[in-house]
Parts: C-alpha cells; sequence; structure tokens
C-alpha cells in the first residue's frame, strides 16, 4: 500500500478515570491546522471503557470524527491493551498523522504503538508544521511535499533539530501538555462517531492491577496559574517564602528552576522547563533565575515576563519584556509591599 493511501491526522484522546486530559485537547487545536494545510480531517481516538460520553467534548474542540475504541479491559491504563487498541486503530483507518501526549501513558504507549507498526516517533515536539522535507533541495535527493515537519530539541537542549519520516506512514509525534494551544469550543458540534474494537484477549503480556493509590498532594498544578513568581538558585532556600508572600499578594502560585529542585529546595513538581513543565501564564516572573535555555524553553511564550536578577548580562533578560537588575533580597519585599497596598 502506498503511502498516499494514509489520509487524515489523528489524535490519541487521553483520558483518565473517564475524564479526558487536557492535553487531548491541546492536540486537537494543533491537528486542526496541519490537517488545513492537508486538506483533511482530524480524527480522536479515545480508548477506555464506557467512554461514549466523551465524545461531544472532543467534538466541541475539533474533532470531526471519533473512533472509540469500547471495551472493560481498557479501564485502567494498562500498556499491552492499550498499545494493542492503537495500533489496530493504526492498521485498520491508516492515518497519515499520529499525535499522542507526552505524558506519563503517552510515553509508554507512543513508542511500543509506533514499533508495533513499524513507524517513527519523534517525542517531546515543540513545533508541528506542514512543509517539504528536506527542507532545501539537495542535489539527488528527492525533496518530499507535505511532510509533518517535527521540531524539538536536541542535544540537551544546545540545539534545536527538526525530523522528519518520509519513507513510513503514520507520523507520529509526541507533544508535551501545554506546549500546543487548544481552540475556543464550537457548542454543539458534533464529530461522527465510529465504534471499533479490535477483540482483547488477555495473556501474560496484560499486567494484573491489583491496587491503585492516588497520590494525594496539596500542590496546585502551576500550568493553570494565571500568574508565577519563579525562583531560582539565586533565591536560596529560605528566599522562597519571600516569593510565597509575593504570589499570594497577586493570587499566584510558586514555581521553580531546575537547580533549585537538583538543591532539593522545592518538589519537581514546580519545576518549569525542558525537563520540567511547559508554562504560559499571563505573568511569570522570574527571579534569580539565569535564563538557561533549558528553562526558557518552558516559560517564553509567558505574556509577559519580568526578570530580576542581580546581573545585567544574565540571558534571563532577553526573553524578559521588564527586567529590574538588582539585589532580589531587597526588591522583592519592596514590590510585594507596593503590590499589597494597590492588590484589594
Ligand atoms: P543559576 O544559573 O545558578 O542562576 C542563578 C541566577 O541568580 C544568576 O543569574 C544570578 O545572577 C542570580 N542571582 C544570584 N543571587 C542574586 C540576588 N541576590 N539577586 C538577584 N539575582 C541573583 N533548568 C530548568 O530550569 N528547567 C529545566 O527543565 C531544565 N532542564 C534541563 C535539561 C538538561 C538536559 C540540562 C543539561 C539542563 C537542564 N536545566 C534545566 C538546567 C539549566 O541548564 C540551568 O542549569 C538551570 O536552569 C539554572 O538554574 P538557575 O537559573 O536557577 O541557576
Amino acid at each position: 500500500m502506498g503511502l498516499e493511501e494514509y489520509r487524515g491526522v489523528y489524535v490519541f484522546a487521553q483520558q483518565v478515570d473517564n475524564e479526558l486530559s487536557g492535553i487531548a485537547f491541546e492536540l486537537l487545536g494543533k491537528a486542526k491546522d496541519l490537517a488545513k494545510d492537508l486538506d483533511t480531517d482530524v480524527t480522536a481516538v479515545l480508548v477506555g471503557s464506557d467512554v461514549k460520553g466523551l465524545v461531544d467534548d472532543l467534538a466541541k474542540y475539533g474533532a470531526d470524527k471519533v473512533i472509540v475504541v469500547d471495551d472493560p479491559e481498557l479501564k485502567e491504563y494498562r500498556t499491552e491493551p492499550y498499545t494493542h487498541a492503537l495500533a489496530s486503530v493504526i492498521n485498520e483507518y491508516k492515518p497519515e498523522i499520529m499525535l499522542v501526549g507526552a505524558t506519563a501513558i503517552g510515553r509508554d504507549l507512543g513508542p511500543r504503538v509506533s514499533a508495533r507498526v513499524q513507524t517513527g516517533l519523534t517525542a517531546d515536539c515543540t513545533v508541528l508544521e506542514i512543509g517539504d522535507f528536506p527542507l532545501r533541495a539537495i542535489p539527488g535527493k528527492e525533496q518530499k511535499h507535505n511532510q509533518l515537519l517535527m521540531t524539538r530539541p536536541a542535544f540537551g537542549g544546545n540545539t534545536i533539530a527538526t525530523i522528519a519520516c518520509p519513507d513510513n506512514r503514520p507520523q507520529m509525534a509526541t507533544v508535551r501538555p501545554g506546549v500546543m494551544q487548544k481552540i475556543d469550543p464550537i457548542e454543539g458540534a458534533k464529530a461522527e462517531v465510529i465504534e471499533y474494537n479490535p477483540g482483547f484477549t488477555p495473556d501474560n503480556k496484560y499486567v494484573e492491577i491489583v491496587d491503585i493509590v492516588k497520590s494525594v498532594t496539596d500542590t496546585v498544578d502551576i500550568m493553570d496559574a494565571k500568574i508565577l513568581v519563579s525562583g531560582g538558585r539565586g533565591v536560596g532556600e529560605e528566599g522562597f517564602g519571600m516569593l510565597r508572600e509575593l504570589a499570594d499578594v497577586l493570587g499566584g502560585e510558586v514555581s521553580c528552576s531546575r537547580a533549585v529542585v537538583d538543591n532539593g529546595w522545592q518538589s519537581r513538581d514546580i519545576q518549569v522547563g525542558q525537563t520540567g513543565k511547559t508554562v504560559r501564564p499571563n505573568v511569570y516572573f522570574a527571579i534569580g533565575i539565569s535564563g538557561a535555555i533549558q528553562h526558557v524553553a518552558g516559560m517564553e511564550e509567558s505574556d509577559i515576563i519580568i526578570a530580576i536578577n542581580k546581573d545585567e548580562t544574565a540571558p534571563i533578560f532577553d526573553v524578559a519584556d521588564y527586567g529590574i537588575v538588582g539585589d532580589l533580597n531587597k526588591i522583592v519585599p519592596a514590590l510585594t509591599e507596593k503590590l499589597r497596598a494597590v492588590v484589594k
């Protein structure tokens, strides 16, 4: 079968406990752009048990079709039945592009599915677009059009690589939560629903779940915060109390750089950057953060970036909208006091 027979942009619509994950909507937003360029449509693949009630939400966020694989074996995420479900959908419906979230589930599922259907997968993409590959015509090398160009940081974030999968289908990519943007919901939108069940026969690759223990955490998700007060090594362990005060005055949350996590001062849940979370709040305070490329990768899409650093040559000032050069130990308390007076 020729590669041109593979059509459509597909999204793995991740759900947990019958609730769609935010990444499903974000991927649908990106899929819509890609489908427009390819003059095709967007299909969500919904895998689970009793999940049909989620179809309309997927339609609202851009799915033209939803393939539902519904089976009691799919109640909780388990590697083997989910891999079988998604790989079977790919073999049956032959999508041109398959997008998966780079969540804990997607990182387990995506590579296995790509191996099973014998195609490539580019992990942790930050940009996805349709274009020619190779990017420039190279004598003697055929340039292919309408390829999925998958861009991601490479070599520890020191360079950016654009990768394509010209000889196999589907072209598969994972994208981390927070990187792509969902569309404004279209109220009343309906999708064509296709029910498909490849059959599930438990074997010795089916893990048996004995118990599920949910982690209890009182930290909020920094990806939802409108205002983030982020601290780096320059803040020091004790200084985070001061950052919390500033965040409280503004109704925001505290986040941090990796240096802070590596020092054991704050938990990994609130780390921003390439190996942390990608955030795009309305306002991002970068306090005592140098602005290493791996940190910037996780916050540069913030609407307004305010940097406080004593080193005027710190790279964080290259991405900041407002920069304050000076000692954070003096600036942060003064700023908090001023804001307390004006913010009710
Ligand atoms: P530093 O670079 O030490 O900067 C501290 C800053 O504080 C300096 O600019 C200093 O001038 C300033 N400062 C100190 N005292 C004061 C003061 N009194 N007043 C004002 N300013 C002061 N990093 C991340 O953050 N997130 C990631 O996800 C991430 N992933 C990575 C992945 C890989 C593969 C690698 C190799 C690295 C990664 N890093 C990541 C690490 C990254 O390269 C940097 O080491 C890290 O971001 C530095 O953290 P920092 O800015 O807090 O510390």
